[in-house]
């Protein structure tokens, strides 16, 4: 069965087409910029490449595109759009209605709807991408894969906030937890390293990409996670504060003038590694920190420092973990981070190979970077996520 995988942000359309049960990756490609004169519009398999430069003026023009794209007899995918047995959505939030994917239907459709205030800039994408599918494609199965599902595991007293419980009546406001779809994927790949059945494992899942957060999972199910009512809390992430005191926020509302439109761009927007570094691309930060540079060394420092917190207070909720598992682009790609984590932590007895973390980056498989006697195993997994939402479809569609 070929199975479209979409993932629908508010100015790109990501997509994948996956031969499934066999996991074949046939094609991949995106559209940005949609909205502006010049979207940008690339595919790519092992037959063909392409970039286009064309306005794409919304999300159901873009989804128009795509489909238009993987019949092109270039990339050999498929001759006709209903070769599509199915389509499956990456779907940001949904809120405290769904605990694993769901086949969509009008009652999956209201609850995201529902969920809009919770994730204003994701869900409304999200939703005009399965709207789009469903008059371009009828009949054709959609599945939503959500981010927030795997967290649906936290207990309340790792998900709830210290304010009025009014607050969680009224507007739901508790930690939700994203990025779980991976999160799930590269605890699964752990166990299988560990050899071990994931429901005897303790794992700590560190997804850092742009975007970054940090897991707790027993026995494959999530226990507590840095994300909370939104992707703003918990790590130092490329625009993104993470932790901080919220007085800060009426501090700077009343010190220096700013709505609350202003705080959240800055807090979303111009803080983390691009706040204290000035860019936010980890390579170059990197390069700086080899070359000596006094900021470079900081930011990194203090990067790994935010992370080492949360490694150790995740390491006593988990009464000790197994593995502490590395993913997502910074994550698989940037050794020193990895040597400064496992300087700070050489006191739990975790310890990693340097040589064979310097060579890791950018490496598509798998790593146990661990030291030969290191207590907590390091594992470096590149995450999959298009993968996951695949194999979750492909479940859906065949019970
Ligand atoms: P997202 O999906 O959140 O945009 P990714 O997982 O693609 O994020 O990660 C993007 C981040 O990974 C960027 O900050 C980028 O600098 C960093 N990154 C990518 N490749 C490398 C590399 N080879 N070395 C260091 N950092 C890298």
């Amino acid at each position: 069965m070929k199975i479209l995988v979409l993932n629908c942000g508010s100015s790109s359309i990501k997509f994948q087409v996956l031969k499934m049960p066999e996991e074949k990756l046939l094609i991949k490609g995106v559209i940005e910029r949609i909205g502006e004169e010049n979207s940008i519009i690339e595919s790519k398999n092992e037959y063909h490449k392409m970039k286009l430069n064309e306005p794409v003026l919304n999300h159901e023009k873009g989804i128009e595109k795509v489909l238009s794209l993987i019949i092109k007899p270039e990339f050999k995918v498929m001759n006709d759009i209903k070769e599509i047995g199915a389509i499956g959505h990456r779907v940001v939030h949904g809120g405290e209605e769904f605990s694993d994917s769901v086949i969509i239907n009008e009652k999956v459709i209201d609850v995201i709807k529902s969920t809009i205030p919770l994730a204003p800039l994701h869900n409304p994408a999200n939703l005009k991408g399965i709207l789009a599918c469903r008059s371009e494609l009828p009949g054709i199965p959609q599945i939503a894969v959500f981010d927030t599902a795997f967290h649906q595991t936290l207990p309340d007293y790792a998900f709830r906030y210290a304010i009025p419980k009014t607050y969680y009546e009224r507007h739901k406001i508790r930690r939700y937890g994203f990025h779980g779809t991976s999160h799930k994927y590269v605890a699964g790949i752990g166990a299988e390293i560990l050899r071990k059945d994931i429901k005897d494992t303790k794992l700590i899942t560190a997804h850092l990409g742009n975007g970054a957060s940090i897991s707790a999972i027993q026995g494959g199910n999530s226990i507590d996670t840095s994300m909370g009512f939104t992707p703003l809390e918990g790590l130092i992430m490329g625009t993104r504060s993470g932790d901080l005191d919220p007085a800060i926020l009426i501090f700077l509302e009343k010190n220096e003038n700013l709505s609350a439109d202003d705080i959240d761009q800055l807090l979303n927007k111009r803080s983390g590694v691009l706040g204290l570094f000035g860019q936010n691309d980890m390579r170059i930060l990197e390069e700086k920190y080899y070359a000596g540079d006094a900021l470079a060394i900081f930011v990194m420092t203090l990067y790994a420092y935010r992370l080492v917190k949360y490694i150790g207070a995740y390491n006593a909720v988990l009464g000790g973990a197994d593995a502490l598992i590395y993913t997502a682009g910074v994550g698989e790609n940037t050794p020193p981070l990895r040597e400064l984590v496992a300087k700070f932590l050489a006191h739990m007895g975790l310890s990693i190979n340097n040589e064979l973390n310097n060579k890791v980056i950018r490496y598509g498989e798998p790593v146990d970077i661990s030291g030969k006697d290191s207590k907590i195993k390091t594992l470096v997994i590149p995450t999959n996520e298009e993968l996951a939402i695949a194999r979750d479809t492909c479940i859906l569609i065949r019970s």
